[in-house]
């Protein structure tokens, strides 16, 4: 049905930077969504690796071949920015035991907040399950030879270099 908003998905996450685990969670999405919003949240109280424009433009280059996923980036509740975009759904993605607890809490806490948006749960794919923006940072500052052929598989090949270029030394640029 045109317009009918429990068809849309918001995929809402920091992405900073965005990684294979994330990418899967969007394949994946893509194929059971109409439209498939990823919405960058921007969190003032944290200082990113990646300004928003950036992980707008890292996104946008891992998913150009997925005609129906949007990219756009919020400050405000998840649940609002899902009816901003015309979204009913809030996909999410579990890697372990330990994020079911954090992510149970949160969809009670949106579900109280809009009864009329659902979360829905992918599990990640058990080649992607260890995989978190925390763990490639760690891997990134290691430094460029000893980072850049782990990387590959942890992040989309898009995201190697810019991901390399924040932790070089100055007189390494
Ligand atoms: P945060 O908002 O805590 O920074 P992320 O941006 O890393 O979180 O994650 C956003 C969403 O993607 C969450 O639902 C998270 O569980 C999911 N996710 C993160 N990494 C993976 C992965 N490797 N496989 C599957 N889902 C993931």
């Amino acid at each position: 049905m045109p317009g009918d908003s429990t068809r849309n998905a918001v995929y809402v996450g920091s992405f900073d930077p965005p990684t294979l685990g994330h990418l899967d969670i969007i394949r994946r999405g893509a194929r059971l969504f109409d439209r498939l919003i990823v919405g960058i949240g921007i969190n003032p109280d944290k200082e990113p690796l990646f300004s928003p424009d950036e992980r707008i433009a890292l996104v946008g280059k891992m998913v150009s071949d997925l005609p129906n996923v949007e990219i756009s980036c919020f400050d405000n509740l998840t649940v609002t920015f899902a009816r901003n975009v015309d979204a009913a759904v809030l996909l999410r993605g579990v890697r372990t035991v330990s994020d079911i607890e954090m992510e149970f809490t949160m969809a009670l806490t949106n579900h109280s907040l809009a009864p009329d948006i659902e979360t829905v749960f992918l599990m990640a794919s058990d080649k992607y399950s260890h995989i978190s923006s925390t763990l490639i940072k760690q891997i990134a500052r290691m430094g460029p030879d000893l980072a850049a052929t782990s990387l590959e598989r942890f992040v989309p090949a898009c995201v190697i270099e810019p991901l390399l270029a924040r932790y070089r030394k100055p007189t390494e640029r």
